[in-house]
């Protein structure tokens, strides 16, 4: 990053620890150099947009790997179903940032190979400011509304016939679940594995970086 960057960089994640409450799930206990790591990687998103999108929740909640949620579906006919998902991260609106340290850890070691789980549930965080999520968040004046909506549906579009069809996909299938997951894999790539999608989803990759600014992944 450059020396701005750095300094904004540390400016934003001061202030994330200074309004978001870090603790451990149950008996797990993380400590501060663990929640600087957490707090400096939710912000990297925010260089552009600043402490304001931090706004509307307060919690990170950090369980040493990945956790288990029981969830409900309701199914025509008044039928309700219950499974156990396992997850990596979770965020709820107005509500708490779910993380596995086991998976914040790896990503840590592993910064440019495309995933990255602070980012991924930020990006949904990012998403929920406007109210609900869908792949679209409050954008700034300089990026155009109408443009994302295009480019990402077509993006979208194309990576959920690929994975219909059973073909290989250069951008995780996981993305092709609905248009909110999309936006959170693709941030994930702009932030660690840029050239990736500037290769295979050029016009998403723009307006990404006009979004977050520039990627700290090195070219
Ligand atoms: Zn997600």
């Amino acid at each position: 990053m450059s020396a701005p960057h750095r300094e904004r960089l540390r400016t934003i994640a001061g202030y994330f620890l200074a309004h978001k409450h870090l603790h451990g799930a149950g008996s797990f206990d993380i400590n501060d150099h663990q929640r600087m790591l957490i707090a400096v990687q939710a912000c990297v998103p925010l260089l552009m947009l600043g402490e304001r999108a931090l706004r509307g929740w307060s919690d990170v909640i950090v369980y040493p790997g990945r956790f288990k949620v029981r969830r409900q579906r309701h199914l025509a006919g008044g039928v309700i179903t219950e499974s156990d998902d396992v997850l990596i991260g979770e965020a709820w609106e107005r509500g708490p940032l779910i993380l596995s340290w086991a998976d914040i850890e790896h990503d840590l070691a592993h910064p440019w190979d495309g995933y990255n789980v602070v980012v991924h549930e930020m990006a949904h965080k990012l998403d929920m400011l406007d109210g609900g999520t869908d792949g679209v968040p409050l954008l700034p004046r300089q990026v155009s509304r109408k443009r994302w909506i295009e480019t990402f549906q077509h993006a979208y579009d194309r990576l959920a016939t690929l994975v219909r069809a059973g073909q290989p996909t250069h951008i995780d299938p996981y993305a092709a679940e609905n248009p909110q997951e999309f936006f959170a894999v693709v941030s994930e790539l702009h932030f660690s594995a840029p050239h990736r999608l500037r290769q295979h989803e050029p016009g998403v990759a723009e307006l990404l970086h006009g979004y977050y600014g520039p990627s700290p992944a090195p070219l």
